[in-house]
This record gives C-alpha cells, sequence and structure tokens, in this order.
C-alpha cells in the first residue's frame, strides 16, 4: 500500500484556516462572547415562528432561487430582482466573487488589517492577494488603493465599514477611487454592518452600484438582523456579475428556514431598528469611557471598536477572558471588541481599565 496522502492542491499550502470568534466558556464565572460582532438579541419577533414553520419542511430541497425573498428584497431596493443574488452568508457570497473574477495570475486587492476572509477566499481560489496597509486612522487609503491596480487586477474589496477597525469611507472620497478604477475591475463594497452606520456622509452603496456596473455590494443578515446561524447573505450587482453569482453558488446552499426567517426578519423592522440603536447607543457609550480611560479608538460606525494594542494584544485578551468576556485578538496587531450586552460591555470596560492602570 502506498503511503502517499492525496494530492491537494498547492495552492492550500499556507492557507490559515478561517478562525471563528472564541466561544464563551461553558463553565467557570460569567463569560460573554464578544468575538465575533454577533447581535447579542434574540431572532426578531415573528422570526422563530416562520422559521419553525419552514423547519418542517426540511425532506425538501429548498427553492433554489430562493424567489420570495429575492422579490422582497428587489422590492426594497429598488433593484431588479435579477440584481440580487442570495449565498450561505455574504462571506458565502464574497468567495464566489472571487472565484467568478479570480484565479492564477489574478490580483484580489484590498485594505489591510480588514476582513480575515478575504486572504484565505483569494487564496483558495488560486490568486494573488495585494494588501493595501490602513492609513493612520486605522482606514482604508483610497489613494495607494487606486495606486496598486494593475493590469492583473480582477477584484477590489472595499469593506465599509472596515472590520476590524470600523472606520468608514465617504461618499466623495468613495465616488473620486471609483471613478479611477477601470470600469473591467469589479469593486466589492462590503456592507455588512451598514445597519450601525450613524455618519450621514457615508454613502449606501446600492446608490453608488446604480449606475456603475462594476460595483457589486455585498449585504447580509448576520449582524443587524441577528441571523447569524442561519448563513444567509446577498449582493446587488449588474448582470453580467449577477449571473455568474448564480454559477458559482452552492446548490441549494441557502435554506428554507434562512429564506423565511430573512423575510420575517425584514418585516420586523421597527424592531430591528430599536436594538440596533441600543446597540449604537452602547458603542457611544463604550467608546467615550474608553477614550476617557486614555485609550486612542478609532471612531467606529460598526458593532465593535478596535484597540491597537501591538505587542500586547495577547495579553490584553487573557485579561478580558479572565474577567469573562472573550474578545477577539489580531496578534501583534490588535484586539476587536464586539458591542454586546451592557452588563458584557461593563465587564470588558472595566478589565480595559484594570488594564490601562497597569500599563
Ligand atoms: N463581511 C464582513 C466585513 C464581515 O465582518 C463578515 C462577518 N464577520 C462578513 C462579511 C460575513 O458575514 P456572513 O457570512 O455571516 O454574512
Amino acid at each position: 500500500m502506498s503511503e502517499k496522502s492525496p494530492k491537494l492542491r498547492p495552492a492550500l499550502d499556507g492557507i490559515p484556516t478561517y478562525k471563528p470568534g472564541k466561544p464563551a466558556a461553558a463553565d467557570g464565572p460569567v463569560s460573554f462572547k464578544l468575538s465575533s460582532n454577533e447581535n447579542p438579541y434574540p431572532p426578531l419577533p415573528g422570526v422563530l415562528e416562520q422559521a419553525t414553520r419552514a423547519a418542517g419542511t426540511i425532506n425538501r430541497y429548498p427553492d433554489l432561487a430562493c424567489t420570495a425573498l429575492v422579490a422582497e428584497l428587489a422590492e426594497r431596493f429598488g433593484v431588479p430582482a435579477e440584481h440580487i443574488a442570495t449565498g450561505t452568508g455574504s462571506v458565502g457570497v464574497a468567495q464566489q466573487l472571487v472565484q467568478a473574477t479570480a484565479g492564477p495570475g489574478d490580483e484580489v486587492l484590498y485594505a489591510w488589517r480588514s476582513f480575515e476572509a478575504y486572504p484565505i477566499i483569494t487564496q483558495i481560489a488560486g490568486a494573488t492577494s495585494v494588501q493595501v496597509p490602513l492609513t493612520e486612522g486605522e482606514a482604508h487609503d483610497l489613494d495607494a488603493m487606486a495606486a496598486a491596480i494593475t493590469d492583473r487586477t480582477r477584484l477590489i474589496f472595499v469593506c465599509n465599514p472596515n472590520n476590524p477597525t470600523g472606520t468608514v469611507l465617504h461618499r466623495e472620497e468613495l465616488e473620486r477611487f471609483l471613478d479611477r478604477v477601470p470600469s473591467d475591475i469589479l469593486v466589492v463594497l462590503d456592507e455588512a454592518y451598514l445597519e450601525f452606520i450613524r455618519d450621514p456622509q457615508v454613502p449606501n452603496g446600492v446608490d453608488l452600484y446604480r449606475d456603475r456596473p462594476n460595483v457589486c455590494v455585498l449585504r447580509t443578515f448576520s449582524k443587524a438582523y441577528g441571523l447569524a446561524g442561519l448563513r444567509i447573505g446577498f449582493a446587488i450587482a449588474h448582470e453580467p456579475v449577477a449571473a455568474a453569482l448564480r454559477k458559482t453558488a452552492v446548490p441549494f446552499g441557502v435554506s428554507h428556514i434562512a429564506q423565511e426567517a430573512a423575510i420575517a426578519s425584514l418585516r420586523s423592522e421597527e424592531a430591528l431598528w430599536e436594538r440596533v440603536e441600543a446597540l449604537v447607543a452602547e458603542r457611544a457609550r463604550v467608546y467615550e469611557a474608553l477614550v476617557g480611560q486614555g485609550w486612542t479608538v478609532p471612531e467606529s460606525q460598526a458593532n465593535f471598536v478596535f484597540l491597537r494594542l501591538g505587542e500586547r494584544t495577547a495579553d490584553f485578551a487573557a485579561a478580558c477572558e479572565k474577567a469573562g468576556v472573550i474578545v477577539r485578538p489580531y496578534p501583534g496587531d490588535g484586539v476587536r471588541i464586539t458591542i454586546g450586552e451592557v452588563e458584557a460591555n461593563d465587564i470588558f470596560l472595566r478589565a480595559a481599565e484594570e488594564f490601562r492602570k497597569a500599563m
């Protein structure tokens, strides 16, 4: 018998496996998970009932085209239904976008640090990541990104607000950037945290997509809508990009339960905005408390805050864990803390204060 293992694509070598946020400890003192930008609230009113009803038909495949949900989204955004493509979370759609545009020899351009799935899905496709460092202010450096475009660039991710720094791009600077991108390069505006934005100068990607055929908007039901566990996200894109997304989708990847829960969530807007508003208020409280403690905090428009801790990153994360909150460390870089329940935020703030005093 041969001792050789099955041949795998060399492109996979060295891929960092996606690190999900560390779960809250099952034992020990109170422990809150502030490591995955999840919504601390339970499903919106009516969602569980509709999802439970949908569960009655799990012996059947779901509607491949997500017809009812797509119709509802198309009406809401005022876009043709053919421009909407769903996927298994927006990370699933992002992966399809890379698969549809880039392969060996091609470049995928994005800011760094940003959403950690970008390098992984790029490498899986066999394409090359081009990472453009964030500015001093932890924001996208659009001039440097425009300068990094080559004739091999196939896709550009723009994460607005940026994960993990929470910084945003304003309409004017983003439009100026889009004007500089050749029309045959796809620009993906990843708006996973759009609902948490309160800065009126931040554009809605859907407005930018309308007259720009190379712009695609990525949205998710995982964050504000609180359906992270059901894996459903979508893109709004012109043809032929939307058609390419339908080709690259995992067949029946979005379950009937997810489709129905998404529809119910869209119809529960009032409760949605109440919750988002409460999280935004908590974000302001956490931000101000951290600044009061002496931290430099980038102003976040998302449901998390970022502390650039450099070499202290791991120690800070350990101190938070000991206090009862799990945060997300990016070794050597910084820590991202999701805005959670008031109690969790309080525990985090106490841990941050103690750490600061000992620094
Ligand atoms: N984009 C960004 C910027 C994110 O932070 C995340 C989640 N961490 C996603 C996309 C993916 O979310 P989901 O797949 O749950 O829609």
